[in-house]
């Protein structure tokens, strides 16, 4: 049997980044990715923020990464049958240097990861999947891949959402579909100078768009919009709890379908080449959801140990992924320097991570699956507002009542307290 000191399942942000670090600190890792390179598989909405892992990487590394805009502008929209409401916001700080986040296609970041992976000296074997995990004495001994039996001193699993490498090491149970919500995506291109003048963005800049209400048909979920430099990325995220128990029972593309068909949405994507589509699971589940992220010789990091987090304004997997990759290769290094790869020893990963963005974030938000999992902002809240505007700003052909009384006519006692309890419960977040 062939020996690494380290094996990686998974050659996404996680893995990769674990990769980079590990090979930089002079330990053998060996990245075993099933797509053709690093990020063919791979799918986000795309947009990354970038403040909370500069400290984990060398000064300026990210300069040097295919980032696609940086984000200066946001749109919400809340989405009625026949109406909406948006709200822009930009933030002039936003658009100076060091910019919070960026737009990202992952084909070219997760490929340029895995180029500074491999120059560092890590190892990298695409097109082979890992099936298995090879046990000695009940403790994690490698992989099997391709029909070969791979060893290891210690296994890293990174192999994203549904992790077949935790699961099988029985540090999660399987998930319920309550738990996942799955995301699809269209790249479309569009030339560089329309984006500008459509998204209303100075030269190089970028925007960031989401969208919530009957696109997803009150199921929990909504749409998202990235500027990339000469395309966007078009896409919806939906429970798939809901998307199971709603009726009627739609399919998920079919949602995609009708959102690209929204007038909101088809005047910014008109004239496009559709260039890709992509599906994709997303763990919904926050803190309450986190696989036990340390095993005997085996540790879990990324989506794979379930670090996401979906606020509605705003979603994050990609900084938690290379950072808890990051943290894990540095708890490596640190059971190295011991020779000691007990569960005990691999233990100093939790505690790194408590001590980082990725637990305490994930613990903030402890609640926000909980507050979130309600179909009134999905369905009830963009219709009153689209009535309420309509009202507010429709002359018909009588006399107009006063604005206050408009407004007031659509928010009688039930509304009210309905208003208040939401509010009440989303202090939480
Ligand atoms: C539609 C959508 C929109 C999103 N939007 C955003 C966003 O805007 N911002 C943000 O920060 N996050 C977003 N996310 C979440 C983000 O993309 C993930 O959190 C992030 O990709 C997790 O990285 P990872 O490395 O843990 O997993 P992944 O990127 O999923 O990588 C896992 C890798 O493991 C490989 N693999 C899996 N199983 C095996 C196996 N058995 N053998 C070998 N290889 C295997 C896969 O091919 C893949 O390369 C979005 C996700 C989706 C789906």
């Amino acid at each position: 049997m062939e020996k690494f000191e380290v094996i990686i399942v998974g050659g996404g942000l996680a893995g990769l980044a674990a990769a980079y670090t590990l090979a930089n600190e002079g330990i053998e890792a060996l990245v075993i990715e099933r797509g053709d390179y690093p990020g063919s598989k791979n799918v986000t909405g795309g947009r990354i923020y970038l403040n909370p892992v500069r400290q984990y990487f060398p000064e300026g590394f990210f300069e040097k990464a295919p980032l696609e805009r940086p984000v200066t502008s946001e749109v919400f929209t809340m989405m009625a049958e026949d109406s909406s409401t948006s709200l822009r916001f930009r933030c002039g700080s936003w658009a100076e240097p060091p910019h919070q986040s960026y737009t990202i296609l992952r084909g070219k970041f997760d490929r340029w990861l895995g180029e500074r992976a491999a120059a560092a000296g890590a190892m990298m074997v695409t097109k082979n999947r890992v099936d298995d995990l090879v046990w000695d004495e009940g403790k994690v001994a490698g992989v099997t891949a391709g029909g070969e039996i791979l060893g290891a001193e210690v296994v890293l699993a990174c192999d994203g959402a549904l992790s077949l490498v935790a699961e099988k090491a029985k540090l999660r149970k399987p998930g319920r579909p309550k738990d996942y919500a799955v995301g699809f995506k269209e790249v479309i291109e569009l030339p560089r100078q329309k984006i500008e003048d459509r998204f209303n963005l100075a030269e190089g800049e970028g925007a960031a768009q989401f969208f919530m209400g009957s696109l997803t048909g009150g199921r929990f979920g909504g749409g998202f919009l990235y500027t990339n430099q000469e395309s966007l990325s078009l896409g919806m995220v939906v429970g798939i709890g809901d998307l199971m128990e709603k009726q009627p029972f739609t399919e998920a593309p079919r949602l995609l379908e009708e959102f690209k068909r929204r007038p909101e949405v088809a005047a910014l994507i008109q004239g496009g080449e559709l260039v890709e589509y992509s599906a994709h699971v997303i763990p919904e589940a926050g803190y309450e959801g986190l696989t036990r992220v340390y095993g005997d010789r085996l540790l879990v990091a990324g989506d794979a140990a379930g670090f996401a987090l979906n606020l509605g304004v705003t979603v994050r997997g990609m900084e938690f992924a290379l950072a808890s990759g990051v943290i894990a290769a540095r708890a490596v290094k640190q059971a190295f320097e011991k020779k000691d790869f007990s569960v005990g020893s691999l233990s100093k990963y939790g505690q790194l991570l408590k001590e980082s963005f990725v637990l305490k974030d994930m613990e903030t938000f402890r609640a926000a699956p909980e507050v979130l999992d309600n179909p009134r902002f999905f369905n009830h809240y963009p219709q009153l507002m689209g009535k309420i505007l309509q009202d507010l700003l429709t002359i018909g052909d009588g006399p107009k009542e006063k604005l206050s009384s408009t407004v007031l006519s659509h928010l009688g006692v039930g509304e009210f307290a309905g208003i208040v309890k939401d509010l009440w419960k989303g202090r939480e977040m």
